[in-house]
């Protein structure tokens, strides 16, 4: 029998400027418990869009977005489903540069859950996780670029989400760094079994994920697995 669906698009668009922009049109689609997907298609066809949507730091113009059976429609409510089942981890980092490693990952776990030493421990086993268990007290400039996403990565799975979002991991990163960027997700998705959703240029790094979604002019053009 299928497992249910984690999260599940019903005819999602989104639009902008009053329709005349059409960033995602008529997409549905079904996640499961353990995918591994990667979304690939020219720039501007709609693949960070449809990231934002899946996480709720957007919402659709139509269609539903339903998490485990539920449409989610209000804001807080996204913002606890990242901050307990989904990840996101993007192309630029976003790590606050006046915060150490240890500290950028800790931000991520909810202050509620654990007391501040169990936090701490938890932030460091995640960095630990990415390989970065000697860097934990040094602030982002003085890491390289695949170090920083590290961290991202780190951040990104330490409240272990059963959907973890990647927006172009490697996009900014050389090349020797994307491959380690590269391995860690896929490694870490087939450890933890998390879904994962994997938006890249890379058509190497994209077959490397059983299943793969093609988009164009925000539409799903292909879907293969
Ligand atoms: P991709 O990630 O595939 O490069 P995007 O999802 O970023 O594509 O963008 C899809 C389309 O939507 C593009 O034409 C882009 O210019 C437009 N778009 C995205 N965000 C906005 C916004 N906030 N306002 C207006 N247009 C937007
Ligand atoms: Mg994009």
């Amino acid at each position: 029998m299928q497992p249910a669906a984690l999260i599940e698009l019903d005819r999602v668009a989104r639009s902008f400027d009053n329709g005349a922009v059409v960033a995602v049109q008529d997409v549905s689609l079904s996640i499961f418990p353990g995918d591994c997907i990667s979304i690939v298609g020219p720039s501007g066809s709609g693949k960070s869009s449809l990231i934002q949507l899946m996480c709720g730091m957007d919402s659709p113009t139509s269609g539903t977005v339903v998490w485990k059976g539920r449409a989610i429609t209000d804001r807080p409510e996204w913002t606890r489903l990242r901050s307990s089942e989904i990840g996101v981890i993007f192309q630029d980092f976003l790590l606050l540069p006046h915060l150490t490693a240890v500290q950028n990952v800790q931000i991520a776990i909810s202050a509620k859950a654990l007391n501040a030493a169990a936090t701490r421990q938890k932030a460091i086993a995640a960095l630990e996780s990415v390989g970065l268990g000697h860097r934990v007290h040094h602030l982002p400039h003085a890491l390289s670029g695949g170090e920083r996403q590290r961290i991202a990565v780190a951040r990104g799975l330490v409240n272990q989400p059963k959907l973890l979002l990647v927006d172009e991991p490697t996009g900014s990163l050389d090349s020797k760094s994307a491959a380690v960027v590269s391995r860690l997700l896929l490694d870490l998705q087939s450890q933890e079994g998390h879904a994962l959703v994997l938006v890249t240029h890379d058509l190497d790094l994209a077959k490397r994920c059983p299943q793969r979604i093609v988009v164009s002019d925000g539409r799903i053009v292909e879907t293969r697995r």
